[in-house]
């Protein structure tokens, strides 16, 4: 019995009881472990910009007489604090994507909108890519596109993959975006013809601060955390994001959202039909 207290189940059944607390302490070490990883990464990730900034406003001070160093400095300057900006986003966004929703936060969200929104606020970063961005609309017009959550979450994660995207694309290729009805589920699928994943990293790229390509990835401006924010951000809504990939080919990334329900009433009607 679930319900019952752990204590009861302690006296009579003492094996049981040592396997229980073992359980949890190992899980409490596996959250400890990770928290502790977490803490490393985040402080290694900041340490270089922040020193960066630091030397280069150090720099920019010495070469005042100098206007062309000045400007490369300052140029530097300026990319280096976008880096600490991008990274205390992501920071409290992962951080927000991890904690559990709270009733209050779920508002009325229309997925349909809200992808096609997306794919217009990245036409033009698609242009300049010379990507062409393609809308396939496979879903079933009758059926609702709504769901409750935190319409900022699921559009930002569903930014972060339409741009990853459009990032690993070679000018010339194709993004795909199909939208799609599944059971009780709406699809986004986002199909790139980029370098594709090999398989030892294809679990991997959700993890918090896993790229590929560390130094690419960094230059590119990424943080290594868009996919383990989408991932969170998904799961806490009830859905995910999985990928399939084919090193020379390209990647298929799909997110799934679970619908708002069915009104009772209806529902009680198809359970005496059948
Ligand atoms: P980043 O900020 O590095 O883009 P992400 O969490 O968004 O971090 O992605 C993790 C890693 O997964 C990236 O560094 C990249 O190597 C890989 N990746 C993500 N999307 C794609 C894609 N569409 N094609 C190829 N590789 C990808």
């Amino acid at each position: 019995d679930p319900g019952a207290p752990v204590r009861t189940h302690v006296i009579r059944i003492e094996g049981d009881f040592l396997a229980v607390i073992a359980e949890d302490l190992a899980e409490e070490q596996r959250l400890t472990a990770m928290r502790r990883d977490f803490i490393a990464n985040v402080s290694h990730e900041l340490k270089t910009p922040i020193a960066a900034v630091g030397l280069l406003a150090e720099a920019v001070k010495e070469a005042a007489d100098d206007p062309e160093l000045v400007r490369e400095f300052a140029a530097s300057l300026v990319k280096e604090s976008k880096r600490l900006a991008d990274l205390s986003r992501d920071i409290i966004q992962l951080s927000e994507a991890q904690s559990t929703l709270r009733p209050e936060q779920l508002e009325h969200v229309d997925l349909r909108a809200v992808v096609e929104d997306e794919i217009d606020a990245h036409e033009s970063f698609a242009e300049r890519r010379g990507v062409d961005l393609v809308f396939i609309d496979s879903s079933t017009p009758k059926r609702t596109s709504a769901m409750q959550g935190r319409q900022s979450a699921i559009a930002s994660a569903v930014a972060n993959i339409l741009s990853n995207a459009i990032r690993h694309s070679p000018a010339g290729a194709s993004v795909r975006v199909r939208i799609a009805h599944k059971k009780r589920h709406f699809t986004v699928t986002i199909t790139d013809a980029g370098p594709g994943i090999a398989p030892e990293h294809l679990e991997r790229i959700f993890e918090r601060f896993y790229r590929v390509d560390g130094a690419r990835s960094r230059d590119d401006g990424g943080t290594g955390l868009g996919l383990s924010i989408a991932r969170h951000s998904l799961r806490a809504h009830g859905g995910d994001v999985t990928v399939r990939s084919t090193p020379g080919e390209g990647s298929r990334f799909t997110l799934s959202f679970p619908l708002s329900d069915i009104p009772k009433k209806k529902r009680a009607k198809r359970v005496k039909r059948t």
